[in-house]
């Protein structure tokens, strides 16, 4: 049975197949084929930047990102042989924090959680994977193998919940990024009624077609930023969704009056400038603007990702997969071109249905 491990090394931290023990549920759990797992910013900065938070021994399986089949269900459990599922990511601090203790895992208070595939945890990239059944959440077979998307688009849905949380009304938002996160969010955006803009750098390609398949008006590069920003005639945009951690300023800059900025990205790599405080606390106080941030993603933002999904063109929600390789050629999915928007590794030889459609 192999996986996708990364191995931590005196030289940093290295990508390989292992051979792995075949899992052993107990009563409680789900046994899972895994079907494919995606990869993104997070997988690739492990590889980068190392195995963060330790792993359960000197290697970590990786993958957050997961679609896989049951195989064997315990007893009066939602699931039966043959459903698909993704399994959340996150899990509970040892001595649960007051929010973990009512669930909500991706407010952990204390840091002490545990993440399956980044932190602590084995991931899903494997062949075969105990899952939990409380943490399993039901794919609909319709997505196929768009279903790998349940777990990034959870993230998205996350957003836009503190997005709609705090807006009076959905006008025009603006998304900074056309990679998995940014058209996703645009997919979300345009779903509640928002005239959705996308901002990236890419001239042509993937990303802009996907933009534009879903009616939003794509801006390329930085020096059209400005355009987008000014060129919105009413002092900017309803709602802000910033997917590149690269225009925190810009993001701020273009959020108008009432409106809402969700920063996805974490960081801040970009070369903007920094913004006074005072300019800062003027734009909040006199514009009644609100900034917020998410990471992670719990229960109920994998359900409204899911009925999001369920909701998008198939079509367009296959050509997210702009790389879909099987397991031994793993290496080829952590290769980003400009156009890659996203990358999934096949887990089986045969996904069987979850692999048809245009993928
Ligand atoms: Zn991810
Ligand atoms: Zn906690």
């Amino acid at each position: 049975m192999h996986g996708l491990v990364i191995h931590a090394g005196e030289e940093g931290a290295r990508l390989g197949l292992a051979d792995l023990a075949e899992p052993t549920p107990d009563d409680a759990d789900l046994l899972v084929d895994g079907i494919a797992v995606g990869v993104c910013g997070t997988d690739r900065s492990l590889l980068a930047r190392g195995l963060r938070g330790g792993a359960p021994g000197d290697r970590l399986v990786l993958g957050h990102e997961s679609l896989g089949r049951v195989r064997r269900a315990p007893s009066g459990s939602r699931f039966a042989p043959g459903d698909l599922v993704a399994g959340l990511v996150r899990r509970p601090d040892p001595h649960p924090c007051p929010n973990c203790a009512v669930g909500e895992l991706d407010i952990c208070l204390n840091g002490d959680f545990t993440e399956r595939g980044i932190k602590g945890r084995d991931g899903y990239a494997a062949e075969r994977y105990v899952l939990a059944d409380r943490y399993a959440v039901a794919v609909s077979p319709r997505l196929g193998l768009a279903g790998v998307l349940v777990e990034p688009a959870s993230i998205v849905a996350k957003a836009w919940e503190r997005v709609d949380a705090s807006s009076r009304r959905s006008g025009r938002a603006l998304v900074l990024g056309a990679g998995p996160i940014g058209l996703l969010a645009a997919l979300l955006g345009a779903q509640r009624g928002y005239e959705v803009h996308v901002v990236d750098q890419v001239g042509g390609g993937p990303k802009v077609r996907q933009v534009k398949a879903l009616g939003a008006v794509y801006h390329e590069g930085a020096h059209d930023l400005g355009t987008a920003l000014g060129g919105t005639g009413r002092g900017g945009f309803d709602a802000v969704v910033e997917c590149t951690g690269e225009l925190v300023a810009a993001a701020i800059a273009a959020t108008g009056p009432g409106g809402v900025l969700c920063l996805v990205a974490g960081g801040h790599r970009g070369t903007d400038p920094t913004m006074e405080l005072s300019v800062l606390s003027g734009r909040l106080t006199g514009g009644n603007r609100t900034i917020t941030g998410v990471s992670s993603s719990g229960r109920g933002h994998f359900e409204a990702a899911h009925a999001a999904l369920l909701h998008a063109d198939p079509e367009w929600l296959h050509g997210l997969l702009t790389t879909t390789v099987p397991l031994e050629r793993y290496a080829e999915a952590f290769h980003a071109e400009p156009d890659t928007i996203k990358s999934v590794i096949l887990l089986a030889a045969d996904p069987g249905p979850a692999g048809k459609g245009k993928s």
